[in-house]
């Protein structure tokens, strides 16, 4: 069989995509190797949010061009978001890559490499094509946790972003394609999956007839064998009491929220096009919380964007404390090309950024410390998904709200159990405890 190399950068979205075109390609007698210096094919899945991430991909490229010189049947390929967003530079700045295509054309992978197999001009394919469900995959020891896209583009034009730009429009997977892929997961002996959009709480209402995230939680749920319901990544404006009730009513559904804030500030918010304030966005968090008390909600900020004055940064600051995030993502403002942000006058300076990005990482410390503690002494449950980096016979697993715990298995447990774990001590990125035979108080317990 002919060797492929795949390198994946940036999102959930394109682990999803990497592991799509190792099944596809599968199919046509590739199999996966660890090594590139193995390699028949190496394919590069990108990502264009922010220039650090192109940059990687440019530099990794220069590294294969020496690989190529010495095998020059070598094929090198750039697939996802750069590939789309970035073809041009692609070209001039990497002359060897034999094979460009974004996100729409994967489903025609295996044709693909083929021509780049024959052509001698790169083969460079980045139109727009209809969503297909796409179901083969690689082959993996485990697959107790799966990714499901459900959706794919954004429509929101956030002024910072490229997305709508290198994934189209918003397109979703009707349910009965979503629930057919989720049955054959299960089958597998897939325990949680992950739905997956760009706005995933945007899904359905470009179907005929209309759905929404909520009603594909019911029928998610009804998934025999299934333990686990997470989605990502949502956007407040979308965010309905339909959704924040079905997140109450849905037992697999886990008390676990990403909500990208971005900016704390109401004047940033409106200059980054997000649709929603301050006030309105606790709002949100004020309803998810009663909905679901021991609700996790994480987000994404962004620091430094055209504009933005200490005082708007302190009000970010403050929106952390006052929501107190389990997790934070902090991006320092990224110039991408072609988005409205990039031609604002008011260019904060790399330094500012730098500096606020630290301030803000030690307001996030301690938030998360302090969301950290509360779990001291309290039992919660573990989906049990491998062993512990550290420690013989240790076990890890995720709660419910995406904490990581380690314990000791002890050999009453495997891999694939859903336990309940004592919380005996709260470290920096993890909890460690010890089982516990009654499930009764544990905190975030599917009911
Ligand atoms: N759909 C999500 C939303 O807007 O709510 C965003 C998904 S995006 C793939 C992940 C994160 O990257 C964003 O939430 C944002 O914080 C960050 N990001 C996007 N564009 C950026 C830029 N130009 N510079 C820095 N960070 C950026």
């Amino acid at each position: 069989m002919a060797k492929l190399h795949l390198i994946t950068y940036g999102c959930q979205m394109n682990e999803y995509d990497s592991d799509r075109v190792a099944g596809l390609l599968r199919e046509h007698a590739w199999e996966l190797t660890d090594d590139e210096t193995q390699a028949d094919l190496i394919l590069l899945n990108t990502c264009a949010i922010r220039e650090k991430a192109e940059e990687k991909v440019f530099s990794r490229l220069g590294e294969l061009r020496k690989l190529k010189a010495s095998r020059p049947d070598l094929i090198v390929g750039v697939m996802g978001c750069m590939a789309q967003l970035r073809q041009g530079a692609m070209l001039e700045r990497a002359p060897g890559v034999d094979l460009v295509f974004g996100s729409p054309a994967i489903s025609r992978v295996a044709e693909l490499v083929e021509r780049a197999r024959h052509q001698r001009a790169t083969v460079v394919e980045t139109g727009e094509a209809p969503l297909v469900k796409i179901t083969a995959k690689a082959p993996s020891a485990s697959r107790l946790k799966s990714f499901v896209t459900v959706m794919e583009g954004c429509e929101k034009h956030c002024t910072f972003c490229v997305v709508p730009r290198t994934r189209g429009r918003e397109r979703s997977h009707p349910p009965e394609t979503i629930l057919a892929e989720i049955r054959g997961l299960v089958g597998e002996g897939c325990r949680e999956v992950t739905l997956l959009g760009q706005t995933v709480n945007a899904y359905g209402r470009d179907l005929t007839p209309p759905t929404d995230l909520a009603e594909l939680f019911h029928r998610v749920n009804d998934v025999e064998g299934l333990e686990r319901i997470r989605f990502t990544t949502s956007n407040p404006y979308n965010l309905t009491p339909a959704l924040i009730r079905a997140m109450r009513d849905v037992p697999k559904v886990c008390e676990w929220f990403h909500l990208p804030l971005q900016s704390g500030s109401d004047r940033v918010l409106e200059r980054m096009n997000r649709g929603y304030t301050r006030a309105r966005y606790l709002e949100l968090v004020d309803a998810l919380r009663d909905a679901e008390p021991e609700i996790a909600l994480s987000t994404d900020v962004i620091v430094g964007f055209p504009g933005e004055t200490e005082g708007d940064f302190e009000e970010t600051l403050a929106m952390v404390e006052r929501v107190g995030y389990d997790n934070v993502f902090a991006f320092r403002y990224s110039r991408r090309p072609g988005t409205p942000a990039a031609e604002m006058p008011d260019q904060i300076e790399d330094a500012i950024k730098a500096r606020r990005n630290t301030r803000l990482l030690e307001v996030v410390g301690r938030v998360t410390a302090a969301r950290s503690a509360r779990l001291h002494g309290r039992a919660v449950e573990v989906l049990v998904d491998g062993r512990a980096k550290k420690g013989e016979g240790e076990l890890s697993g995720r709660t419910r709200c995406n904490r990581v715990v380690n314990f000791d298995g002890r050999g009453r447990t495997a891999i694939g159990d859903v336990v309940h774990v004592r919380v005996t001590e709260v470290l920096p990125h993890s909890l460690r405890g010890t089982l516990v035979a009654s499930p009764e108080e544990a905190l975030c317990s599917s009911r």
